[in-house]
């Protein structure tokens, strides 16, 4: 048994073979694919190994997951990945995520680390005053927006039965008085998720319609009485569009009720004046949601639950039991769905002290500003531009939405970059998200010319052949590729 624990506990070897395999894939990144190869793909079958009855070497464990796993990553974290809005990493962040491991801190509670609580309350009041929330603001951290959204519809749910009379903790929701919740027609999916997930029902809605670019349109507001939950959005996921919050909160005000706004991403507009107008009546809400994963660049899972009066999110997620100690500071288990929780504080800590509030606000004005420069070269070259681009999101048509698809297939085939499909006005359109902090303006201009690129090889294709044909890999006479894929 002691030579056992002997060959688990080398941490020293373990930890360094990890450091220099993780120090490898972080180094290369950016000089493969975006996407992994059918060779990448075909070689994960080396996982499927039966469970071994005797446990296996650790660094030759270490080393399995890196020759089989790396390759058949997807390369988030490089400069040249544009798909859905998903964030890469920034170093410090990286470096962060190793030692928060290594300290391995449960921050449910204040007691069980010290280190988390302060950090937690830190960085509240850190990202309150850089995204100009009331003062008061709570913060708590999830897994993503998908949670925090639920976080707080749960806690708009309970302090609105609340105002009826009705104890939902106690006594949940049968028989509950009923009020409306009023969504706008483009919410996210994951809205709707996390109404049905805290039994508000995803079906039992008003929806408003939306404008051509996905913003609720608040002269659409129904003629209700309240109390109503309203949930909005900074933040369209195809066009990036705000809803216009002013007009919602006066709506709102004429009745009782509750504001939640979605801005998974596009919260952190926030963090950049120039963008007030977007964000103009943003801080009228009763709570907020967002990704720490997506525009800030932190390590996965970040999420970040805001709600105006703390008092709101320890209604609906306070526990008890007899050996939980009295409450002194901010517990964690009693503002989250979690009990037992990473600290993920830690991660945004240090990107919010390395980047400083000038950092932020140049990595949003950054992105938008490479999502411009993508969208200009592509108008340029005859794609037609759907959006407005007010911030991170380009949402462009090729012809139609068969040739759009093509396009698509064309630029997932050929591998430098990586970009989606969506649906726009029932046609498939491509989006384009800007979500890494390295994409600069080089980068966005080497999208829109592996783009154009492509956009030229499915133009030269006839029709019938555009759908299911995109060429393999290698431009065929184009310009050589700037950045040739390493596998
Ligand atoms: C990404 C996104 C979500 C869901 O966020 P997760 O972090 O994936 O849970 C919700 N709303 C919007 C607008 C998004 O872009």
């Amino acid at each position: 048994m002691d030579d056992e624990n002997a060959r688990l506990d080398r941490a020293d070897q373990v930890l360094r073979t990890a450091a220099a395999i993780a120090l490898d894939y972080a180094g290369s990144v950016d000089d493969r694919r975006v996407t992994p190869d059918q060779d990448a793909l075909a070689a994960l079958a080396a996982f499927h190994e039966p469970l071994p009855d005797i446990g296996a070497d650790a660094e030759d464990t270490l080393r399995l997951l890196h020759a089989v796993g790396s390759p058949a990553t997807v390369a988030s974290t490089g400069r040249h990945y544009f798909g859905f809005v998903t964030g890469a990493t920034y170093p410090v962040a990286l470096g962060t995520s190793w030692l928060a491991s290594a300290w391995d801190q449960n921050a449910a509670l204040p007691v069980m680390s010290p280190v988390a609580a302060t950090l937690h309350d830190v960085v509240r009041g850190w990202l309150v005053d850089l995204l100009r929330l009331p003062a008061g603001t709570a913060v708590a951290f999830v897994t993503g927006a998908t949670v925090a959204n639920a976080a707080c519809l749960a806690s708009a749910r309970d302090a609105l039965l609340g105002r009826l009379g009705w104890d939902a903790q106690a006594d949940g929701l049968f028989g509950a008085p009923p009020f409306d919740v009023v969504i706008g027609e483009r919410a996210h999916s994951t809205l709707s998720k996390s109404l049905g997930m805290v039994g508000l029902g995803r079906s039992r809605v008003t929806v408003v319609p939306a404008d051509d670019q996905g913003r609720l349109r608040a002269d659409l507001l129904p003629d209700i009485d309240g109390p109503v939950l309203v949930c909005a959005q900074a933040g369209e996921v195809n066009t990036g569009a705000f809803d216009p919050f002013d007009p919602i909160a006066d709506w709102l005000a004429e009745r009782s009720g509750w504001l939640h706004v979605d801005g998974a991403f596009g919260l952190w507009a926030l963090a950049d004046p120039l963008r007030s107008d977007l964000v103009s009546g943003l801080d009228r809400a009763d709570s907020w949601a967002t990704d720490g994963h997506k525009m800030l660049n932190v390590t996965y899972d970040c999420g970040i639950a805001f709600v105006r009066q703390p008092d709101d999110l320890r209604r609906t997620f306070a526990a008890t039991a007899g050996y939980l100690p009295p409450g002194s500071g901010f517990e964690a288990m009693h503002h989250t769905p979690q009990s037992s929780q990473r600290a993920r504080q830690a991660e945004l800590w240090s990107v919010l002290r390395t980047l400083g509030r000038d950092g932020v606000r140049r990595l949003v004005a950054g992105s938008c500003e490479a999502a411009t420069t993508i969208a200009g070269r592509l108008a340029d070259g005859g794609l037609t531009v759907l959006n407005e681009v007010v911030l991170n999101q380009v949402l462009v048509r090729l012809v139609d939405g068969p040739t759009t698809a093509a396009l698509i297939a064309e630029v997932q085939a050929d591998g430098r970059i990586w970009c989606g499909a969506t649906s726009w006005d029932g046609a498939t359109a491509m989006r384009i998200s800007v979500s890494s902090w390295k994409t600069d303006l080089a980068d966005a201009g080497f999208a829109a010319d592996v783009i154009l690129e492509c956009a030229r090889r499915v133009g030269d294709r006839p029709a019938h052949a555009r759908a299911q044909q995109p060429s393999r890999g290698a431009p065929t006479g184009g310009p050589p590729r700037s950045r040739p894929p390493r596998r």
